[in-house]
C-alpha cells in the first residue's frame, strides 16, 4: 500500500481526496464535526506539498439531487478550521491573487463543471458537491469514475467510515489513478492492528447500541481474545429475552434471538449483562430503576441502573485493553444518558492511565462528546460499520482496493 504520509513533493499535482464530511446534523446545522476534523490532516498535508487538492464525500443519504443535504455547509465548516472563508464558484474561480477554499455546486458530469474545476489556481483547495447526488457513485459506474479520474493525477482515500463499501469513491478509483492511503486512514489501521494484535489482559470489549446484527461479526471475532464483554443497549434486551425475561416495549432485534444464543454458547464465561436498567413508559414518563427481572410489559429499558454501572465499572478498572462500540442506553436524552456518560468517563480515566482504549461509532463518539472526553481516549475511530468489520476480521474493499493498486505517477 502506498501511504500519502510518506510523500514529499507534490507541486504541480491535482488530488482527488476521498474525505469524510458526514457527521451527524440536523437539518444543516452539525451536531459533531469529528470526522470533518479528523479529514482536515490529510488536507492540510496535500495543501502544503503544493498540491491542487480535489475534496469529495457524501453528507447523509440523499436520492437524487436533493439540496437538503447539500455539502456547502461541511465545507463551511472545514474552511472555518482553516481560519478561511469559504468561495462558491458557480461558472468561474476567484481570481485574486488569494489561496481558496472553492466550494462548486456544479454537476460534476458536466463539461463546464469538469473545466471549472481545472480552471482552479494551483494550492487552491476545491470541494464538491455531495458525491451521493449521483445514483453512479454508488453503482459503481465506469463512466463517473472515468470523469472524476479524468480530474486529478492521483486518489487519497481517506473516509475510513465508509471503507466496508464498494462505491466509485470508495474502492474503484484506485483502479483508475496512482492511489494512497490518507493520513487518518493511516492511523486507523494501525490503532485498530494494535487494538487485534497487542497481548494484554483482561481485554475487556463493550458492546451497546442498537442492532446486535450490526455488532455480531466484532463479538465473534473479538470474544476469543477477550476476557469480559460487557454488554448494554439493545443487544443486552436481547439477552434478557433469551433468557426469558420480560422486556415490554424496549429496542430488541426479536428476530436475532438465534445470535444472542450462539454468543451465549460461545462465550458463556465472559459475557456480563446488566443487573439493574432504567425503565419508562414507551412516552418516556415515569422513569424509575428496576432489577432486570422486574420490567413490565408496559414499561421499556431505556439505560443501565446503578448496580450495573458499579459491576461494570469493575471490570473496566482492571483493564489493560479496551474497546468500546455503541452507547448503553437512548443516551440523546438526559434522563436515560447517566449510564453511557458515567461508562465513558470510566473508560476515558482508563485510558488516561494504563490501559489502551478505541471508541469507534457515530452514537458513542456523541457520547464520548457529550461526557467530554473525547481527548482522553486513546484512540477514536471515524469508523462504525467499517470498524466493526475490521474487527471481525473482514477484509475491507477500500483498503483492499489500495492495497491492489500498482498505478504509478507519470513524473
Ligand atoms: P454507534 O453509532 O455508536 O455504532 P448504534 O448506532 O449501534 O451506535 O446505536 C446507537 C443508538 O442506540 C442510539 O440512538 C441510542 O439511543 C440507541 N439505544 C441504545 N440503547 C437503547 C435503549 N435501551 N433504548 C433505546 N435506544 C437505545
Ligand atoms: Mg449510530
Amino acid at each position: 500500500m502506498q501511504f500519502l504520509s510518506a510523500q514529499k513533493n507534490l507541486k504541480g499535482k491535482t488530488v482527488l481526496l476521498r474525505a469524510d464530511f458526514d457527521d451527524p446534523h440536523e437539518a444543516s446545522r452539525l451536531l459533531d464535526d469529528y470526522r470533518i476534523r479528523m479529514s482536515a490532516a490529510s488536507i492540510e498535508f496535500l495543501h502544503k506539498q503544493g498540491a491542487k487538492v480535489v475534496v469529495v464525500s457524501k453528507t447523509g443519504r440523499p436520492e437524487g439531487f436533493d439540496l437538503s443535504e447539500t455539502l456547502l455547509g461541511p465545507a463551511k465548516h472545514l474552511a472555518s478550521l482553516f481560519g478561511k472563508k469559504l468561495v462558491v464558484a458557480k461558472d468561474r474561480m476567484p481570481d485574486y491573487d488569494l489561496q481558496h477554499i472553492v466550494f462548486v455546486p456544479g454537476d460534476v458530469r458536466e463539461p463546464q463543471t469538469q473545466e471549472l474545476i481545472k480552471s482552479a489556481a494551483q494550492k487552491d483547495i476545491i470541494i464538491l458537491e455531495n458525491i451521493r447526488f449521483y445514483a453512479e457513485e454508488q453503482n459503481g459506474d465506469p463512466k463517473f469514475a472515468e470523469q472524476l479520474a479524468g480530474l486529478a493525477d492521483i486518489f487519497v482515500f481517506d473516509a475510513f467510515a465508509m471503507a466496508h463499501r464498494n462505491e466509485v469513491t470508495v474502492s474503484l478509483l484506485p483502479k483508475y489513478l496512482p492511489a494512497y492511503c490518507g493520513l487518518q486512514l493511516e492511523k486507523e489501521i494501525a490503532a485498530l492492528d494494535k487494538l487485534l494484535t497487542m497481548k494484554a489482559h483482561p481485554f475487556i470489549a463493550m458492546m451497546g447500541g442498537a442492532k446486535i446484527s450490526d455488532k455480531v461479526g466484532a463479538i465473534r471475532n473479538i470474544g476469543k481474545p477477550a476476557d469480559k464483554i460487557l454488554i448494554g443497549g439493545g443487544p443486552a434486551n436481547l439477552f434478557f429475552l433469551a433468557k426469558g425475561y420480560e422486556i415490554g416495549k424496549s429496542i430488541c432485534e426479536k428476530d436475532k434471538l438465534d445470535l444472542a444464543k450462539e454468543i451465549m454458547r460461545n462465550f458463556k464465561e465472559k459475557i456480563v449483562l446488566p443487573l439493574d436498567v432504567l425503565v419508562a413508559k414507551p412516552d418516556f414518563s415515569d422513569p424509575h430503576f428496576a432489577a432486570v427481572e422486574d420490567v413490565k410489559k408496559s414499561e421499556a429499558i431505556f439505560d443501565i441502573g446503578p448496580k450495573t454501572i458499579l459491576e461494570f465499572s469493575k471490570h473496566i478498572k482492571t483493564a489493560k485493553k479496551m474497546v468500546w462500540n455503541g452507547p448503553m442506553g437512548h443516551y440523546e436524552i438526559k434522563t436515560f444518558s447517566h449510564g453511557t456518560i458515567a461508562i465513558a468517563q470510566l473508560f476515558a480515566s482508563k485510558c488516561r492511565r494504563n490501559c489502551y482504549g478505541v471508541v469507534g461509532g457515530g452514537d458513542s463518539v456523541g457520547a464520548l462528546t457529550k461526557a467530554k472526553v473525547l481527548e482522553q481516549v486513546d484512540f477514536v475511530s471515524t469508523g462504525g460499520g467499517a470498524m466493526l468489520d475490521y474487527l471481525a476480521g473482514d477484509k475491507l474493499p477500500a483498503i483492499e482496493a489500495l492495497r491492489a493498486s500498482k498505478l504509478k505517477e507519470k513524473r
